[in-house]
């Protein structure tokens, strides 16, 4: 007998029975041509070579060695859905984005949940934080909250993010992972402890998407209907509960199952266990953010719960598989500038960079025209611009309708009440070092106050069990950091070191020459390879 096989399995069987016509379709060019024989190539004679006049190959092939757009440079695996966001409470005294606009009201949503470093191939139960990207489609436009499972980051200036980024992925030489490259940068930036906590925490590898929180992680800005603003953080809290794997359980799943939170929300929806999150807000007045102990701006950092409550607002409820994963998910294109009128960015400095870096990947990963793509366009509103053409460009173009402004024929115009809120700068343009903005003290509340004995030695453990890849001076350099958030952190992960070390010691670094690469490195490579072989 046939075991019981789970939704994500049956996919084929199910898209089969949910036709209603079961006649098999023409099979077709993508031009609309019939294709008469899709299984044997046109050539002269049984074994003779093919000839170009096979269209219908060349169709296919030209096609099928296109079918790659480039993979996200970050957060390039992940899972996406659809559902709704219902407003449970009134916060229009705060903010006139219309997806507030009233208790009940209901939004369509798509979330894409991703891990950060891996590739789109690597497996979903690695330490990694998760991306948790929401995007409304509003009346107003797109809002997309592009957050993840974390209310705080690694670094608060967008400067470091590309190397930052190049520090979790692969050494340029060899091609893997590389320990010294991670600890290095995390030692020299001691305000990447408290996300490195968060993340060496049993909190760094969640149980799939459906058990961990999202937050937009920066500060925003509201804007209530008498202009009057407040700035605001967003945290989506699980309504499944937290559940974390342990590090044991991810290893398997590493090879067992690479795909498990895939596999995981798509079967939960696919067998209507709709998981849902309650949106809530802090909200924090100029004026406390003046006085405010720590910079309110500071993405390193959290507003403390006891003095910014969290404040409900809604459920968001995923309800909805996407109907083809590239369309779907691997086309669509969040990008936190995408804000209607009473969502605005406040002066964070790592929210400023993201506003530019994120449409300026899309651009090249998908093209001028990717606000048109069906998961990416704002269907609940008419897109009236001056902006016309480009490459792919799958609307009418906006027809006849003027593209120049100003102009006299009744064309788009401006609405004088998504005006931005104003804010007043008297500050000298300069490069501001904010590298030693206090990196300690919440890491010490997080460690001291969070985190129970138990939690505190996993901690304690994950660090230095990857920690101990690095060199010694490294480790070194990170022990002294964590001893300054407190010494039990710093004297833990240092005595599972000495443990190590001492159980296997480092390797002699092997001399390799190499050297820095210039355009005759490889020549010289291929010259000195063949001289060599003769
Ligand atoms: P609280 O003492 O009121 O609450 C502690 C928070 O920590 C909860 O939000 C809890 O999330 C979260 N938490 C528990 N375990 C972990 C973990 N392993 N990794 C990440 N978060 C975890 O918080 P305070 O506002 O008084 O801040 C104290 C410290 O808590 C902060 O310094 C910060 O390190 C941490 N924190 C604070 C958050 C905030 O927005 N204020 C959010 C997350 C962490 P949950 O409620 O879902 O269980």
């Amino acid at each position: 007998m046939e075991g019981v096989r789970e939704e994500s399995s049956v996919q084929l069987q199910c898209w089969k029975n949910a036709r209603s016509d079961q006649s098999v379709d023409a099979l077709t060019t993508g031009a609309g041509h019939p294709v008469g024989d899709k299984l044997n190539v046109i050539t002269a004679g049984p074994r003779g070579p093919l000839l170009v006049q096979d269209s219908v190959f060349i169709d296919e092939m030209a096609h099928f060695d296109r079918e790659r757009i480039p993979e996200r440079v970050v957060h390039a695996k992940g899972a996406g859905a659809f559902g709704f966001f219902e407003v449970t409470q009134d916060i229009t005294r705060y903010c006139k984005a219309k997806v507030f606009e009233h208790i009940g009201k209901r939004t369509s949503v798509s979330v894409r949940f991703s891990t950060v470093g891996g590739e789109s191939g690597s497996a979903d139960t690695v330490r990694d934080p998760r991306g948790f990207a929401c995007k409304f489609y509003t009346e107003d436009g797109i809002w997309d909250l592009t957050g993840n499972n974390t209310p705080i980051f690694f670094i608060r200036d967008p400067f470091l993010f590309p190397s930052f980024i190049h520090t979790q992925k692969r050494n340029p030489q060899t091609h893997l992972k590389d320990a010294d490259m991670t600890w290095d940068f995390f030692s020299l930036r001691p305000e990447s402890l408290h996300q490195v906590s968060f993340l060496y925490s049993d909190r760094g590898i969640p149980d799939g998407y459906r058990h961990m929180n999202g937050y937009g992680s920066h500060t925003f800005k509201l804007i209530n209907d008498k202009q009057e603003a407040v700035y605001c953080k967003f945290h989506f809290k699980t309504n499944q509960g937290i559940k974390n794997l342990s590090v044991e359980a991810a290893g398997c799943l590493g090879s067992e199952d690479p795909d498990y939170s895939i596999r995981d929300l798509y079967n939960a929806i696919a067998t209507g266990n709709y998981p849902s999150w309650t949106l809530y807000i802090q909200v924090m007045s100029f004026q406390e953010a003046r006085v405010h102990r720590w910079n309110p701006f500071d993405v390193t950092k959290v507003w403390p719960h006891k003095e910014f409550p969290l404040i409900p607002v809604g459920q968001l409820v995923l309800n909805k598989n996407p109907v083809n994963y590239f369309a779907d998910v691997e086309q669509i294109a969040f990008d936190p500038s995408n804000m209607p009128p009473g969502i605005e960015p406040s002066p964070d400095k790592m929210l400023q960079g993201r506003l530019f870096s994120y449409p300026d990947t899309h651009r090249h990963r998908l093209g001028a025209n990717y606000l048109q793509l069906p998961v990416n366009c704002p269907f609940k509103c008419r897109v009236a611009n001056y902006q016309r053409d480009g490459p792919m460009c799958s609307t009418d173009n906006q027809g006849g309708a003027p593209n120049y402004y100003p102009n006299s024929f009744s064309a788009p115009e401006c609405q004088p009440r998504a005006v931005e809120h104003s804010l007043a700068s008297t500050n000298d343009v300069a490069r501001y070092n904010s590298s030693d903005e206090d990196n300690f003290s919440q890491v010490t509340e997080f460690y001291v106050n969070v985190l129970n004995v138990d939690e505190r030695r996993r901690l304690c453990e994950n660090i230095a069990g990857h920690l101990k890849d690095a060199q010694r001076f490294i480790q070194k350099r990170m022990v002294d950091l964590l001893t300054k958030v407190h010494v039990d952190y710093g004297a833990q992960v240092s005595a599972l070191l000495e443990k190590n070390n001492a159980a296997c010691p480092q390797k002699k670094v092997i001399k390799t020459y190499v050297r820095h690469s210039d355009r005759s490195m490889t020549s010289d490579h291929i010259v000195a390879s063949e001289k060599s072989n003769l």
